[in-house]
């Protein structure tokens, strides 16, 4: 199988985890006999530092054109004082709604070997968690109106606006009733309706919208604050999350810290075709960029799920899983899953050892 892959490195430690993950998939096409290209491409604040914007018009060029996208992360301390509309986070809202990518699926999951790392307690998580956040992505708040104006009392003022539709809600809807039907057939749907008018059409969408077309499927409603308690009093109970754009990106980095390392963590970005995103969760991490101690996994895992999802190739995501499971069965731990005993390595190494054992 031929496939061509964009590279949006990114900023921080974008460019040494995506350098981990290429090498995971060159060994995999080497394995199993396909041929994938990569093409470098430039977003976020390496992007405004060579072309002066976020997300050149060549990357969204380029990105249309590719197979699917594997993403670093994007942003740091150097472009925090530039106006919103010329941060590099920009450039990740750009590439999404320029992409039509909708959904975000983000798998919340405890590895056996990194029990030790969740900060709950033994007796919460020792039977295993795995949370699948389905967030919507290009609606909501994020892109809603928004502005700032002078209130003659109060001073100056910024509104934001939550605003979805039917067709919004329906087409998330429907990526997780599909998810959940491979899995306990059971949806949380996350919202705020004793409050918000967005949310209670939110909620009777979901509902209309699941009943009539996955009557197997059984949707709950829980409360984004409840669900934020929940996670870390009983991780268990949860199984397929369904939220809006910004109670997912909350509640996703809630449950990938339950879980252990936000190192860990992957996630995809899908629309209606075949081409997605394929990115880490976590940011760049300009705390730890360029030192070679970042955890690759979470974005080797991104292109595990680009496997298995865009290139319908799931016994080659399963390859790469199980050498990752094979890797910290070994002991070997970069030092954000370090803990006593264990092998410390670096980025590169840890990629390194994931792709020898494909
Ligand atoms: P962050 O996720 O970059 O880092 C939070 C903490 O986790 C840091 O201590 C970091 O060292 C650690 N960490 C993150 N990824 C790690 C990995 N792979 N291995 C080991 N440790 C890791 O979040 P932040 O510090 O809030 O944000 C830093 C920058 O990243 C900001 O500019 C922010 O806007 C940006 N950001 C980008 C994205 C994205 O590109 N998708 C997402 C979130 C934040």
């Amino acid at each position: 199988m031929n496939k061509h892959i964009a590279v949006l490195a990114g900023d921080g430690i974008g460019p040494e985890i995506t350098d981990g993950a290429i090498a995971v998939l060159k060994k995999v096409a080497e394995k199993y006999g396909h041929d994938f290209t990569f093409e470098p491409l430039l977003m976020g604040g390496c992007a405004i530092d060579a072309c002066g914007e976020p997300l050149p018009a060549h990357t969204v060029e380029r990105c249309l054109a590719s197979d699917s996208v594997l993403l670093g992360a994007v942003g740091g301390p150097k472009w925090d004082s530039l106006p919103g509309d010329r941060r590099p986070e920009k450039g990740l809202l750009g590439i999404r709604k320029a992409m039509n990518l909708y959904s975000n699926i983000r798998p919340a999951k405890l590895w056996p070997a990194l029990a030790d790392a969740s900060p709950l307690k033994k007796s919460l998580v020792e039977n295993g968690i795995e949370i699948l956040v389905v967030r919507e992505l290009t609606g909501g708040i994020y892109f809603g109106e928004r502005g700032r104006y002078e209130d003659e009392s109060m001073g100056e003022t910024a509104w934001d606006t939550e605003k979805y539709s039917v067709r919004e809600i329906e087409r998330i809807t429907e990526i997780a009733c599909k998810l959940a039907q491979k899995r306990t057939k059971k949806i949380i749907s996350v919202d705020k309706a004793n409050v918000l008018e967005s949310s209670r059409l939110w909620r009777k969408t979901v509902h209309a919208y699941a009943e009539k077309h996955y009557p197997d499927v059984t949707v709950e409603d829980m409360l984004v604050d409840n669900t934020a308690m929940q996670i870390v009093k009983n991780p268990a109970q949860f199984d397929v999350l369904l939220t809006s754009n910004m109670f997912g990106d909350i509640l996703s980095d809630e449950a990938a810290q339950v879980t252990g390392s936000i190192g860990m963590l992957a996630s995809s970005s899908l629309g209606d075709g075949t081409r997605g995103l394929y990115e880490p969760i976590h940011g760049s991490a300009p705390d730890i960029a360029g030192k070679d101690v970042a955890n690759p996994i979470a974005t080797v895992l991104s292109a595990a799920m680009m496997l298995r999802d865009s290139f319908g190739l799931p016994d080659e995501a399963r390859a790469v899983e199980r050498a990752i499971a094979q890797v910290l069965d070994e002991g070997y731990r970069t030092a954000d899953i370090l803990s006593e005993g264990m092998k410390k390595v670096g980025c590169k190494e840890m990629a390194t050892l994931i792709a020898e054992r494909i």
